[in-house]
């Protein structure tokens, strides 16, 4: 056995209520490495073809990373892996927080469920013991003061993920909690938890986690501080829209460097970006038929970067990261605190619905992270439902008389609550805006935004075409966590592997539209390296710093012993990539539908803003991307050559 990972994994069949190890072979972790690799390999191999993803055959995994627990820096993201309720095709989420090295000091890579409780109930393991406890207890509390209860019942040291009500709900957009409302949200995974009545998991061990060179890892990692620590003085936050505007301005593209990013991240978090994006064209505004012109600085000012670090009363780092963008705030209302909106949040529950009112922006966040709902499809299926309002699809009769406005936000703050409870026309919009527009009907579907069937993030594929190709093509669609052309020129992938193209500091504009083979070259790089990323537990952030600052490759071998090229790691993650999309093709998802829906990619063209007349060409593009992981480019389906290259058995 090599070092880094545990080798192990624990079974949980909550039908019948057993518990077993189980060894895994060295040759899985030297194909698909661990985190979500290894959840790919069993689940594509094991989820039976039609299984219904609430159903007892659906598997629910929660994994580590391979450079968890190692020495290596931005380490600590755990992974929930299955079938998504949302797409109806793969489904992965992620979170920061302390829970990623708790699996593992369990003695596990990871855990996985199968089958249904037949009441509620909670998995207790520490490292020597494992059993199914009654959660009938904390059943019914939402995420926080459930965490609160569990971790009295089984002591400080546990760490614990757990769902909401709106996973106990069912609700497709539901995610899974840890570290006091942080939230692993998308692909609905939060109601496969739900249905099978699995309140939650709380770890409490404390094995040794092995490590091949724990000298080179931890030079590594010292380099990849002194990095993390440089910081320059920065502009004050409301600056940033102004920045933002030059650069709208600008007839030339600067590639986004990710030390600069680092930097605001440091001072402010991803809400860094709140107004910058708004102003250049990143940020989708009103259901994404908007722009700046709509949510001009006079509204965004109320979400300037500075407002949330005002009112932070704590910065906080993940597991073994030297960054620590999150933060707690001080709220006014019902919760006296708050983790620190995120960016995706704020934009969802802010310029996507029109709404300025930062409270209300807070006590959303709040509401959302404790009832475990993904902030991201929550805002986007508001956005939605005011867009069906305005336009006299749904009426106040349908909304149990709230004047769903844009940025009404006592409506917005009314509208989640019913989400959350699945009341009235909450019920309807509990499950997302595609599930919500196919039951309102009367034209509804025509103002859905979706990518097979999951809400996209907030970043706009009419200003980096990067985004709505990731979108359309990853087989968990709609996510911003994977590429882009932004992600590309942070990664500098290019500076390890020659062959990849590089990207000049300056380029005109217009030649992000041109749907090229270098295009698809990078964003396939990007989809593999991900997987790398996300099979070693390392956080997204991290990997902006640029793979020679964050010594990726070099970590992973220096913590298993392996000896491998950082081509033969991209390898790794073509095949993930690749058993990710049959598990797809198994379950009767046709890469198609992932397209992202049109008015994402600028048909028609907006009139006006910082994306106007810009359209994508995302059939050519999709077409280009497929081609390079050899997949067939007509219908996204692996090739036989390509399955064989990776040994991938299909029936
Ligand atoms: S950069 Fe932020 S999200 Fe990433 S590991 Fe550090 S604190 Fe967590």
């Amino acid at each position: 056995m090599s070092d880094a990972y545990m080798g192990r994994i624990l079974r949980v069949d909550l039908s019948h209520g057993t518990i077993i190890e189980e060894a895994v072979p060295d040759s899985v972790y030297e194909n698909y490495l661990s985190g979500l690799g290894l959840a790919a390999y069993i689940l594509f191999k094991e989820i039976p073809a039609g299984a219904h993803p609430l159903g007892p055959d659906n598997i629910l995994g929660f994994i580590s990373g391979l450079l968890t627990g190692t020495g290596s820096l931005f380490a600590g993201r755990w992974m929930v892996a299955g079938k998504s309720p949302l797409t109806g095709g793969w489904g992965d989420a992620n979170c920061g927080g302390n829970l990623a090295p708790a699996i593992k000091r369990c003695g596990y890579d990871g855990i996985f469920f199968k089958g249904i409780s037949e009441k509620p109930v909670y998995l207790y393991v520490d490292g020597g013991r494992f059993e199914l406890r009654d959660a009938s207890r904390v059943w019914g509390k939402d995420a926080v003061e459930a965490e609160k209860l569990l971790i009295e019942e089984t002591g400080p040291r546990s760490r614990v993920a757990l769902i909401g009500t709106a996973g106990e709900r069912l609700s497709l957009i539901s995610g899974i909690c840890n570290d006091g409302g942080r939230i692993a949200a998308r692909s609905g995974l939060g109601a496969v938890m739900g249905s099978k009545r699995l309140k939650a998991v709380v770890l409490n061990g404390a094995k040794r986690i092995p490590v091949s060179d724990r000298d080179a890892v931890k030079t590594l990692s010292r380099k990849c501080s002194a990095w993390v620590r440089t910081q320059l003085p920065l502009i004050p936050g409301f600056m940033m829209a102004y920045l933002g505007s030059f650069m709208r301005m600008l007839p030339v593209q600067m590639a986004l460097n990710g030390m600069l990013y680092k930097m605001f991240l440091r001072k402010w978090g991803t809400g860094s970006m709140n107004q910058m994006s708004v102003e250049m064209g990143d940020a989708p505004i009103k259901n994404w038929l908007g722009s700046h012109i709509d949510f001009d600085m006079k509204k965004s000012i109320t979400t300037d970067p500075d407002v949330f670090t005002r009112r932070e009363i704590v910065k906080y780092h993940c597991y073994s990261c030297p960054l620590g963008c999150g933060g707690i705030c001080s709220t006014k209302g019902k919760y006296a605190q708050s983790h620190k909106p995120e960016y995706e949040s704020v934009l969802a529950l802010g310029g996507l619905c029109m709404n300025n009112d930062v409270e209300s922006i807070f006590y959303l966040n709040e509401l959302l992270n404790r009832a475990g709902m993904d902030t991201i499809s929550a805002g986007a299926t508001v956005a939605f439902a005011i867009e069906c309002y305005e336009n006299g699809i749904l009426t106040k009769q349908d909304t149990d008389g709230i004047e769903l406005t844009w940025g009404n936000s006592q409506a917005i703050v009314e509208l989640v609550r019913k989400m959350i409870k699945r009341e009235g026309i909450g019920d309807t919009l509990a499950d997302g805006s595609k599930k919500a527009a196919e039951k309102i009907g009367r034209g509804a579907p025509h103002h859905v935004v979706h990518a097979g069937g999951q809400e996209p993030a907030m970043h706009d594929g009419r200003n980096d075409p990067g985004y709505a190709l990731h979108y359309s093509v990853e087989p968990a669609p709609g996510r911003h966590t994977i590429g882009s052309f932004m992600y590309y020129e942070m990664f500098q992938l290019w500076k390890v592997i020659k062959p990849l193209p590089r990207v000049w500091p300056l380029y005109m504009k217009g030649r992000k539209y041109i749907a090229d083979e270098k295009k698809a070259i990078m964003s396939a790089a990007c989809s593999k390296f991900m997987n790398v990323v996300n099979g070693a537990g390392l956080c997204l952030f991290g990997a902006f710093l640029g793979v020679k600052k964050i010594p990726t490759f070099d970590w992973l071998n220096a913590a298993t012993g392996w000896n491998k090229t950082p081509e033969e790691y991209m390898d790794i993650g073509a095949r993930i990539q690749t058993v990710k999309q049959m598990f797809n093709i198994k379950h009767g998802v046709n890469p198609k539908d992932y397209r992202v829906s049109k008015r994402t990619t600028g048909h028609p063209p907006l009139v006006e803003g910082a994306n106007a007349e810009r359209s994508v060409d995302i059939e050519i593009m999709m077409r280009n991307y497929w081609r390079q992981l050899d997949w067939d480019e007509e219908t996204g389906i692996p090739t036989a050559d390509c399955k064989a290259r990776f040994d991938i058995e299909t029936d």
